[in-house]
């Protein structure tokens, strides 16, 4: 069996990326251009490490190389279609790679992908926008193409986009095909700017944007909506908005994931005699009863009062916590009545 791993000199554990190096180097060692006195040899190992490429480089085949070793099932290197290992070289060395043009191949450019730039917008959120998922119109600067933008065929490429080269070396016919640099892969240029665009023919826009707020949502939390960027130069495919939500601090309400915190201060008669307490939540007011002789820092717990979890069904918790609020100024009877029990028992720590 072979070894793929040995034939690339790669780890098991080697990335994606070490292993088109890898093939890389292995490439152009053994091009029959580079091989001249030895082509046979060198061609031979040029397909093995193709074979070896074209596996490793390819999750699923991969994860069943690695379980079963199996080989069988990606055909023999020797029956290669040359024009598929030369479009797959294609692939490879556009990214990056410029020692491409050492082997005499057409290309000299990277594939050039017409995207338009991404677009970041700060929200700001409140807890109540997160409970019910709420919806807002933001406001966002983009750069559109200009309406009056006037294309004309790219005559490079006769407005297929491509460019496409075939020669001919002793090993087989050959041909390699790359975006059109010059128009981008449009198929199309700029005819005519108009007058307020830029050198893309792009102009700045206001536009409103309807942002549904997801349930639950952290602070800081991104959410990427798909081609509401900027537009891309010659019409391509537009950039991604991406907003980044800020979740504003609730001055009732301290927030640890889902759940609320609140704090509930009694007074000492209340704490004493127990009572009925409203508090006013996210989502109305709820009744609590608080037990006579309640202390300070004692927590009650609220099942699922708390904010929506992402899936929208699961909620967390409202945590009261009570604190005994001790007046600062009391009158002279209320003075009187705590002088008169300062020794009563019944006011001390007693388990
Ligand atoms: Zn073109």
């Amino acid at each position: 069996m072979k070894d793929f791993y040995d034939i690339l000199g790669v780890g098991k554990d080697a990335t994606l990326n070490d292993i088109k190096k890898a093939y890389r180097k292995l490439a152009i060692k053994y091009h029959p251009d580079k091989n001249p006195n030895n082509k046979k040899e060198a061609e031979k190992k040029f397909k093995e490490a193709t074979e070896a490429y074209s596996v490793l480089s390819d999750k699923n085949k991969k994860r069943e190389y690695d379980q079963y070793g199996n080989t069988s099932s990606y055909g023999d290197a020797s029956s290669m279609n040359f024009d598929d290992i030369f479009n797959n070289l294609g692939d490879i060395f556009n990214d990056g790679f410029d020692s491409y043009t050492e082997f005499g191949f057409n290309s000299n450019k990277k594939n050039i992908k017409n995207r338009g730039t991404n677009l970041k917008v700060l929200i700001k959120v409140n807890l109540e926008d997160i409970y019910y998922g709420k919806e807002k119109t933001i406001k966002i600067k983009k750069m559109k193409l200009s309406p009056n933008i006037k294309f004309k065929t790219c005559d490079k490429c006769n407005g297929t986009g491509v460019i496409t080269k075939i020669t001919n070396t002793f090993i087989g016919r050959m041909q390699t095909t790359n975006t059109c640099n010059y128009c981008k892969g449009q198929g199309k240029i700029i005819y005519n700017i108009p007058n307020n665009a830029n050198y893309d023919g792009l102009i700045e826009k206001i536009e409103y944007i309807k942002v549904q707020i997801p349930i639950g949502i952290n602070d800081g939390e991104m959410l990427k909506i798909i081609k509401q960027g900027n537009d891309a130069p010659y019409g391509g495919r537009p950039g991604d908005l991406i907003i980044i939500f800020k979740v504003l601090p609730n001055k009732n309400f301290k927030r640890k994931k889902q759940n609320l915190y609140y704090r509930l201060y009694l007074s000492i008669p209340e704490a004493i005699l127990g009572c009925k307490k409203e508090l006013k939540t996210l989502t109305g007011k709820i009744k609590i009863t608080i037990n006579k002789g309640i202390q300070s820092e004692k927590k009650i717990i609220l099942k699922n009062k708390g904010l929506p979890y992402r899936n929208g069904y699961n909620y967390g918790d409202l945590i009261v916590t009570t604190r005994v609020w001790i007046p600062k100024k009391i009158n002279k009877d209320q003075k009187k009545f705590f002088i008169k029990n300062k020794n009563n028992k019944n006011f001390y720590y007693k388990l």
